[in-house]
């Protein structure tokens, strides 16, 4: 049963642009009514309708913990009883860079935004500023926000240039975003023999995860740190999905790979609006107040959130053993689907993100990510669903699973999983 969400979607398609503060949650790729949420405690999440639900989008990542974790709604309690906000320093965002640079250590010092997108895009701009360079290179297929620089796709033919993604974009702000194709190295060679010394900076998901989850192949990272190096452009990993996901020190420690500029969003909010961006000093000193890169927000290291990331990021500092607890139970889920899926769908596990893709072809890249049969993905979502399994409204985004999910719960997903597509893929 939907009705509440039905009717509240009507109402705010009425003042919301498709009714939605954020386009993927409107259903549109499933073909379904997206579910208005009234609460969510631990795995659960409950819609208006009073249908509860195991949450496997987690709000798109930042719920490592589950839902309303009591030690962290506490300290944003007390966050908020001693004010919202001052627009002036406060010791929390102290404790917070310090943790950061504790549990990722090539981030020395870093800078606390609202959102992953104002992360990504403060650190092209700090990479640019440092190199003195304008042109970046990013991949096909990985998501950085949706700054205007960022939102290009390749543009036809020539993997040189590349054009917007959304309208509203001018062309001329993506001349110098070049594109190319993740896990493969060719494409960024190509680049730097074209563009060697115009590139300020590569900048990747070093686990991709909008695309489903596409895992790195071996020796990729490696590449592009060396690559990034010998050209004296920077490599930026965007771990806003992977960061403290992975690992406490996120995909950079979970791969040995070191990046140069780090983003973070997600997790380190602990559910409230926060990104960060950081690196080693020399590289931080270009930021203004100290260096000439402008860079400024009026509610950036918000009391309120940056408790919420604090109490968060140290409740996983204390408890290490959550990433094998994450990682195993994931991998029950990805075995359960592969046991089932018999080679016609395809299962792409990290840690605690996955995904399972329509397709018979190996996914390793954006193109055999692409080659997912959608609608069989959208008649899979709907059956889970209305099981009481909520998973992404798209094929192309990942499963995230929580430290909060039990092993009842997980018991449940499989079975609810390997019911709906033994149906599906027969
Ligand atoms: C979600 C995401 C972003 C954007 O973060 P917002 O907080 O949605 O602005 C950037 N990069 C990656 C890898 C993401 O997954």
């Amino acid at each position: 049963m939907d009705t509440r969400s039905k009717e509240l979607f009507e109402e705010a398609k009425r003042h919301i642009p498709g009714g939605v503060n954020s386009p993927v949650r409107a259903f549109g790729a499933v073909g379904r009514t997206p579910r208005f949420i009234a609460s969510a405690h631990g795995s659960r999440i409950v819609d208006v309708d009073g249908n509860e639900m195991i949450d496997y989008v987690c709000s798109w990542g930042p719920g490592i913990l589950g839902h309303a974790h009591p030690r962290v709604i506490e300290k944003v309690t007390e966050a908020c009883r001693a004010g919202l906000t001052f627009g002036a320093p406060t010791e929390r965002e102290v404790r917070l860079a310090q943790l950061i640079a504790k549990l990722v250590p090539s981030m020395e010092v870093s800078r606390l935004v609202s959102s992953g997108t104002e992360a990504v895009m403060s650190a092209v701009r700090v990479a640019r500023g440092f190199t003195g360079r304008d042109k970046i290179v990013k991949f096909k297929g990985c998501y950085h926000g949706h700054s205007d620089g960022l939102l290009v796709k390749a543009g036809s033919g020539a993997l040189t240039s590349s054009v917007p993604d959304s309208a509203g974009v001018p062309a001329d702000y993506t001349k110098n975003t070049l594109v190319a194709l993740y896990n493969d190295c060719s494409s960024v060679e190509a680049l730097f023999e074209a563009n060697g010394k115009d590139i300020a900076a590569v900048i990747v998901e070093p686990v991709a995860a909008n695309m489903g989850v596409v895992p790195p192949a071996p020796g990729f990272l490696e590449f592009l740190r060396e690559i990034t190096e010998r050209n004296e452009a920077l490599l930026i990993f965007d771990e806003v999905i992977t960061g403290f996901r992975l690992a406490l020190g996120g995909a950079q420690e979970y791969y040995h790979v070191t990046p140069d500029i780090t983003t973070l969003g997600k997790i380190v909010g602990g559910g409230m609006p926060i990104g960060a961006y950081g690196g080693r000093r020399e590289i931080m000193d270009m930021v203004s107040p100290v260096g000439p890169v402008y860079q400024a927000g009026t509610l950036s290291g918000n009391p309120a959130a940056a408790a919420a990331g604090l109490e968060t990021l140290r409740i996983l500092k204390e408890d290490p053993e959550i990433y094998g607890r994450l990682e195993r139970k994931a991998k029950i889920i990805a075995d359960t689907v592969r046991s089932v899926s018999g080679g016609t769908a395809q299962v792409n596990q990290v840690g605690s993100l996955l995904s399972i893709f329509f397709t018979d072809r190996e996914v390793r890249d954006y193109e055999s990510a692409l080659s997912s049969d959608t609608a069989r993905y959208s008649r899979y979502f709907g059956r889970v669903l209305d099981q009481g399994i909520y998973v992404a409204p798209s094929q192309f985004e990942a499963m995230f699973v929580s430290d909060a999910h039990t092993d009842e719960d997980i018991e449940v997903t499989c079975r609810v999983l390997r019911n709906c597509l033994s149906h599906l893929l027969s």
